[in-house]
């Protein structure tokens, strides 16, 4: 059986490596060559020796999602539709700042969830993506955008020596418009992917291989409950959770997921993710923070201390004064930063944006009760690359069943 490289975090390939009887450290090297360099053609791992690389071309590759198509917004905002088989496809979205660029990353095709808003949770469900297919977003985002950069035509190291080669680290270290930041945000709840989301966050901030901070990566969830937590125990980052009503009643309604995990639930899950009690046997460091790697090789602990609430506005629905003093009222005892998105329109959609007014004012009331809040300015809309325009294409498995049971 081929394996797919881009599917294994650090334990994976160490195992793999093993499997191969190979030393330990050649996992490392892998490791960087794959993810690093960007490098998919084993016959380029010139520290290899020919005997691995003759190994890994028999029992291994490197791969992708083939691109089937590649947008450029008039704002700079890229989106991927990328092919995962099956009359599926997803999206990833790169959105260039000044000093940063974050890949919105997809993590599943489709989304079980139904939020009445939202384009991805319209179109029903097919599957969880596999942690190569999560991963396989921010290496091609890297490959494609440092090429690009580059001036190159198919990828970073064609044609080059093996001294001229420049690692993609060096190249985001030396301020190139690489990804600076992963938000997985796309397509899907992440945390009902969890199995394949975990692996995949522990690659990206891994420093043989992305390097990222934990807080340079956020994971936004419409609140699953046992999974917030799981994620704080496992592997935390920082954490985003899709608020958008700041009552039972009127979240049930937007968003099905608050039957099961009402607010209190919801914002009881946050504060514990922001706890910072060490577990037994960990040792505290000097900032009071445990000090001891997790199983894992992590530091526990949550990497922000705030959760970043995301609340869409909608016309007349959730976005009056009244709405605002309701939500200062229910985060009061929660660290929180409040991320206020104007509503994206999409085809059937029963919503409207609010008015820049309504917004302005509703930021206003909860930036003056102390509360950080920013509002989310709409990129990619030209391209459909906005929040929750993402559609991508799934067929849909779980509406077929809903009709064959009705027929
Ligand atoms: N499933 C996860 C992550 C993906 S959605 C979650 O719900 O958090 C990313 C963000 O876009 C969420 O906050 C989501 O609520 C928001 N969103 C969905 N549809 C939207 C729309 N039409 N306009 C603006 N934001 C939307
Ligand atoms: Fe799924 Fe998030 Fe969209 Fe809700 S907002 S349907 S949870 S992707």
């Amino acid at each position: 059986m081929t394996v797919n490289l881009l599917g294994l975090d650090a334990n994976a390939l160490a195992a793999f490596v093993a499997e191969l009887g190979e030393k330990p450290f050649r996992s490392k090297q892998l490791l960087r060559w794959v993810h690093r360099a960007g490098e998919s053609r084993f016959a380029e791992m010139t520290d290899l020796a020919r005997s691995l690389r003759e190994k890994l071309a028999k029992s291994a590759v490197v791969s992708v999602p083939p691109v089937i198509s590649d947008s450029v917004s008039g704002d700079g905002t890229r989106k991927w539709l990328l092919d995962v088989g099956g009359g599926n496809a997803v999206e990833t979205v790169f959105i260039p700042e000044t000093n940063r660029g974050t890949l919105c990353v997809s993590s599943q095709a489709g989304c079980t969830l139904g939020c009445e808003f939202c384009a991805t949770g319209k179109q029903g469900f097919n599957r969880n993506l596999t942690t190569a297919e999560i991963v396989g977003q921010l290496w091609l985002a890297n490959r494609l955008l440092a090429a690009a950069s580059a001036g190159e035509r198919t990828g970073l190291s064609e044609g080059a020596a093996p001294g001229e080669r420049t690692g993609l680290s060096e190249r985001v270290a030396s301020g190139e418009r690489v990804v600076s930041n992963v938000v997985l945000m796309g397509m899907g709840e992440p945390l009902l992917n969890f199995d394949n989301v975990v692996p995949a966050l522990r690659l990206m901030l891994d420093d043989n291989a992305y390097g990222l901070s934990r807080r340079r990566v956020t994971l936004s969830t419409s609140g699953i409950v046992p999974l917030i937590d799981r994620l704080r125990e496992e592997c935390p980052v920082a954490l985003a959770v899709s608020l958008h009503a700041p009552n039972d009643a009127l979240r049930d309604r937007l968003m099905p997921i608050n039957r099961k995990y009402p607010l209190r639930d919801l914002l009881a899950a946050c504060r514990r993710y922001l706890e910072r009690a060490p577990r037994d046997g960990d040792a505290a460091g000097e900032d009071g923070w445990p000090s001891m790697p997790d199983k894992h090789g992590y530091r526990p602990g949550a990497p922000r201390d705030f959760v970043t609430f995301e609340y869409v506005l909608l016309s007349g629905v959730n976005d009056s004064e009244h709405h605002a003093t309701e939500l200062i009222a229910l985060l009061e005892d929660v660290p929180s930063k409040i991320n206020l998105i104007p509503f994206n329109p999409f085809p059937g959609a029963d919503f409207q944006r609010s008015p820049p007014e309504a917004v302005r004012r509703f930021s206003e009331v909860l930036n003056s009760a102390g509360i950080v809040t920013t509002t989310r300015k709409t990129r990619g809309d030209d391209i459909d690359a906005a929040c929750g325009q993402l559609a991508g294409q799934v067929q849909d498995r779980t509406r077929r069943i809903i009709r064959m049971e009705a027929a």
